[in-house]
């Protein structure tokens, strides 16, 4: 079934007016008729069955959808190459992220023109992926940082993904709480990032003796942190 998200509060028996993004999808995408059901999900991250009619959605039941990881995952991932980036972008919304900081490393061969224009772009994956895996959320996308930026999306766990010490992997079974984890770039970080981190309080964690592409790296974690089992 076709999922959108609506930035407003829904109810039973509601008739609401729907987004022209979401009307030219299921109209001239979808070609579908009045009488069609598909799924809307709300501000309150809610989930409604919906009937399209005439241009509009009437809200004719309330779903019990448990799809959210129980634990909040914050992921600080360094600019790749393009398509890699949006690749993981996707994935990790797809494994139940709530949070992605775009980072600015030292090494980070992408530089961005356009921040507004890049941002919105990853916001448009996530929300897709989104849709397509049936979230309750839309990862929300923050403004792209540089190092010293990280302090403020700090968690109750704080790692970041070092691959010089290879004996540290964590046990992500005892992680119960929120979680943030950063990625370095293809260079990976410098010792002085690493450096800065750590003053920061976050620690170093190794993902095994292999090194990892950047996005590989970050849905391995993203997955251990419990995929689609928690
Ligand atoms: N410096 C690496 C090298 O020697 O080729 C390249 C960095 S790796 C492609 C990109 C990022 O993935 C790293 O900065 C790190 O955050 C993460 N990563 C990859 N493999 C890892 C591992 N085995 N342990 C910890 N982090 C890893």
């Amino acid at each position: 079934m076709q999922q959108y998200f609506l930035n407003q509060k829904l109810h039973l028996n509601l008739e609401v007016e729907l987004t022209n993004e979401i009307l030219h999808h299921l109209k001239t995408v979808l070609r579908s008729n009045d009488g069609y059901e598909f799924c809307l999900v709300d501000v309150s991250h809610q989930a409604f069955l919906a009937e399209l009619f005439n241009g509009h959605a009437k809200i004719i039941k309330k779903l019990a959808v448990d799809c959210e990881l129980d634990i909040d995952v914050t992921v600080i991932l360094s600019l790749i190459k393009n398509e890699r980036f949006d690749f993981c972008l996707q994935k990790l919304t797809e494994l139940g992220v709530k949070r992605i900081v775009p980072l600015m490393a030292h090494r980070s061969i992408i530089k961005v023109k356009d921040e507004e224009k890049k941002l919105s772009r990853y916001q448009k994956i996530v929300t897709e992926a989104a849709e397509q895996s049936r979230r309750l959320y839309v990862p929300k996308i923050e403004a792209f940082a540089k190092i010293d930026d990280l302090e403020k999306y700090k968690s109750d766990y704080n790692y970041v993904a070092y691959e010089k010490n290879f004996d540290k992997q964590i046990d992500y079974r005892l992680i119960d709480r929120a979680f943030t984890y950063v990625i370095g770039p293809e260079g990976g970080f410098e010792e002085y990032e690493i450096a800065k981190l750590l003053a920061m309080g976050f620690k170093t964690m190794s993902l095994g003796k292999r090194i990892l592409r950047a996005e590989t790296a970050a849905i391995y974690v993203m997955a251990n942190l419990g995929g689609n089992q928690r």
